[in-house]
């Protein structure tokens, strides 16, 4: 199989950590065929757009995306349609990345980056996957409105259509029926009736998928779990907004933003990969940023766009002896470790491969 896959480096550190990116796939023995583009503020640079069309049309010619970060401070003045941020929004919305997916997983070396007790995220491996695309983010109507008494008033609308609640219902269970068999869907039933569709809708799903456990958790109770007993879950499938919020929440628990990678997927397995983390202008150019998380995005990609489980876990293996080695970029560096720049951890990588 040809894998087509669209490079959009962007801003900062992205061309820096997209390069080691490359790199690892590079050594693997799979068929690519790479195009690159500008995007966000060097998008803006080259041709004038954070998203330029060009480049909106190399990503529809893939089969997936890898990015990098988009950001660049000195461009925050431009009208906020013409700022680099704006390329990831209209990324999503041309290719209708409906399915966000963000692993937390917390490796033994680094346990102590965690400002949780190490016992209670030692082997954490949890997935979330959030609906991007609905929600309370984009229904209509919303405003602000001025009332009869000359109050003010601000409104948005929270919205599901069964329609979407399913197609995202069904990427949970699939993703839990490749995990560890268990998904949680997180709403909030008991007062929303938003919610209350969701969750039967989910629990409809559900009856296709018996060899997948499914439960339901309230949101509020679930950002508590999260913290006391997060190795409880497997699988999370929630709305846009609680997503949004739970996914920072579990990422905090591994404590190093520069370890962790995600997916935006739509019905036909396109998917846009790129670290959580952006463009890091305050480090960038100087082969000091962490490259794993964008190098785990490559592995998310190889999984679940190409259907290379044993590639991506190649990779994901390859990551973890490099920090059973000792090898660490200045983010997780602790003492006893062995300090590294983006280069370096790109070798390291690759002397394992
Ligand atoms: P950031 O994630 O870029 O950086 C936050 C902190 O983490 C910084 O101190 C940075 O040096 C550090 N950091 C981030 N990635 C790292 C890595 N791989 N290795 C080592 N250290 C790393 O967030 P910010 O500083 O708030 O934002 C910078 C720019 O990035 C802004 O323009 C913002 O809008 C943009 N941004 C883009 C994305 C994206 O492209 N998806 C996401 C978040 C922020």
């Amino acid at each position: 199989m040809n894998m087509k896959i669209c490079v959009l480096p962007g801003d900062g550190i992205g061309p820096e950590i997209i390069t080691q990116a490359l790199r690892v796939l590079s050594a693997l023995d799979l068929n690519f065929e790479l195009t690159e583009a500008p995007v966000g503020g060097a998008g803006y640079r080259a041709l004038g757009h954070p998203l330029p069309e060009s480049t909106l049309r190399l990503a529809r010619q893939s089969d997936a995306i890898l990015f990098g970060a988009v950001g660049d401070f000195s461009l925050d003045t431009l009208p906020r349609e013409l700022r680099p941020e704006q390329a990831i929004l209209g990324l999503r919305k041309a290719l209708n990345l409906f399915a966000n997916f963000r692993p937390a997983l917390v490796y033994p070396e680094l346990v102590q980056a965690s400002s949780l007790r190490p016992e209670v995220v030692a082997g954490l491996d949890i997935l979330i996957i959030r609906e991007l695309t609905g929600d309370i983010y984009f229904g209509q109507p919303r405003g602000i409105r001025v009332l009869e008494n000359g109050e003010r008033e601000g409104f948005d609308t929270m919205r599901y259509s069964e329609s979407e609640i399913r197609r995202v219902a069904h990427v949970g269970f699939q993703a839990a029926a490749k995990r560890g068999g268990r998904l949680c869907s997180v709403d909030k039933a008991n007062v929303l009736d938003t919610m209350q569709l969701w969750r039967e809708v989910v629990s409809a799903v559900g009856r296709e998928y018996p060899g997948v456990e499914l439960s339901h958790m309230y949101v509020d109770n679930c950002a508590m779990q999260l913290l006391k007993n997060p190795k409880q879950f497997d699988v999370i499938v929630t709305g846009n907004m609680f997503g949004d919020i739970l996914s920072d929440e579990a990422s905090m628990l591994t404590g190093s933003i520069g370890m962790l990678p995600s997916a935006s997927l739509n019905e036909h397995k396109f998917g846009l990969y790129e670290p959580i983390h952006g463009s890091a202008p305050d480090i960038a150019g100087q082969d000091i940023a962490n490259p794993l998380a964008t190098i785990l995005s490559a592995a998310m990609m190889l999984r679940y766009t190409f259907n290379e489980a044993g590639s991506a876990e190649r990779i994901e293996a390859a990551v973890r002896k490099v920090l059973a080695q000792g090898f660490r970029t200045s983010d997780i560096f602790e003492p006893g470790t062995r300090q590294v720049g983006t280069r370096a951890m790109g070798d390291a990588v690759l002397a394992v491969l």
